[in-house]
């Protein structure tokens, strides 16, 4: 399995000449996934540990998944929020019962659902003024946190490359060091509303937020009356064996924001908001056109329905084990590449000594599909249910690439 080098092909070029510049893209034209592999255009296939990014929580094309979309497909696809489907309720059902009591909103993008919880705060922080507004708005959020393109999120997102030239940015929000409770701790005033955080970030090098941190950010909240607001669009889905990352600590968010594998490939995102402020929107204070269709809700339930069903959360706790061991083995092994590895479960980082593009590219002439992040981390992101085998021979990808650069 070693790709030729790349053709330039009639794809590369209208995409040369007629898509939007703004990817570093790679130079693959894929064509066909199955499970967790996808198939060029010259017919090599690839090990996909991108998952689209967290995306593809089955893999490629699962046979639940299609079965379920193409019958929704033929069935009713798009009807606006002016009318109820089953569908987008029983979704908000199942999500419920995964967070807790609370109301569900949907939406289409981990960006459009980082938004509302940024509106979310807007709307908390004007009942704790007494109604007042634009007194008690503002938001404190981590250092290297990614909360999306758009401008709330934006401005949530402290880096110059994703902040450079869109400035002035929405006013309000501050920034902690992750894992230093006293820095949050320290941005507190009379002015805040919320805290929002990723509970595993993603972007920035999967850098996890400590139980202590957490834990320690629920308090401050409750003792100032701020809403804990969690960014889980990458995290979240069973992404790290259990539904919700923030599962693993035991701590109580007053909402959180989810999308990436809610669809399985489809493009969905939801806010799930607790009792105690799930009624701060009423009639008219947001809204989407497209959120939760029911062809959306169709494919998410999907997910749902394979994630317990194949019991992938149990899957991705047992399989993540010699994985990581695996994994980890490589560090001792190669200690002038690879110093660590990072995340949890199916949300892995590598950690290398330096730039992780030559090893991205590395990676995939040999057959692999992984996505950097942050400064010298490569992301492992495969499909929950990537099998024990697959995992392996990740690892022994890694090697080989390893192995050639010692
Ligand atoms: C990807 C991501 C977003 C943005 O989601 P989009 O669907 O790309 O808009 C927001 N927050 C986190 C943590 C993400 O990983």
């Amino acid at each position: 399995m070693t790709p030729p080098s790349i053709i330039r092909t009639s794809t590369a070029e209208l995409y040369d000449t007629y898509v939007m510049k703004n990817y570093a893209r790679s130079a693959l034209t894929l064509v066909r996934g199955q499970g967790t592999r996808v198939w060029d255009d010259q017919g090599n296939s690839y090990l996909d540990f991108t998952s689209g990014i967290a995306v593809s929580a089955l893999g490629h094309c699962h046979p639940h998944w299609v079965a379920a979309v193409q019958r929704q497909a033929g069935e009713l696809i798009h009807i606006s929020n002016l009318f109820r489907s089953p569908n987008q309720g029983e979704l908000a059902r199942r999500l419920v019962g995964y967070a807790g009591p609370g109301r569900v909103f949907f939406c289409n993008s981990g960006a459009e659902a980082d938004e509302a919880l940024i509106k979310l705060a807007r709307l908390h922080g004007m009942k704790k003024a007494g109604g007042e507004e634009a007194k008690c708005y503002k938001i404190i959020c981590a250092k290297q946190a990614f909360h999306g393109r758009m401008f709330g999120g934006m401005s949530a997102t402290p880096q110059e490359k994703i902040q450079k030239g869109f400035r002035p940015l929405v006013p309000g929000f501050s920034f902690g060091e992750l894992n230093n409770l006293q820095s949050f701790a320290d941005l507190i005033d009379e002015g805040t509303a919320a805290i929002f955080v990723e509970t595993i970030q993603g972007e920035s090098g999967v850098n996890p937020c400590t139980a202590e941190f957490l834990t320690g950010l629920r308090r401050l909240c409750d003792q100032h009356n701020l809403l804990l607001l969690l960014d889980e669009v990458q995290c979240g889905i069973g992404r790290t064996g259990k539904f919700y990352a923030f599962e693993h600590i035991g701590v109580r968010a007053d909402a959180i924001a989810m999308a990436k594998g809610l669809g399985g490939g489809f493009p969905i995102g939801a806010i799930w908001v607790g009792e105690g402020a799930a009624d701060l929107f009423q009639p008219g204070s947001h809204g989407t056109t497209f959120g939760g269709t029911p062809l959306a809700c169709a494919a998410a339930l999907a997910v749902l329905d394979v994630i317990e069903r194949e019991q992938l959360l149990v899957h991705v706790t047992q399989a993540s084990g010699p994985w990581h061991a695996a994994l980890a083995a490589l560090a001792k092994d190669y200690p002038k590449q690879m110093t660590g590895l990072r995340g949890r479960g199916f949300l892995t980082g590598v950690q290398l000594t330096g730039d992780p593009a030559p090893y991205v590219a590395a990676l995939r002439e040999r057959g692999l599909l992984v996505t950097p992040s942050g400064n010298n981390v490569i992301r492992l992101l495969p499909p929950l249910n990537t099998t024990a085998a697959d995992l392996a021979q990740s690892v022994e990808i890694l090697r080989a690439v390893f192995a050639a650069k010692a």
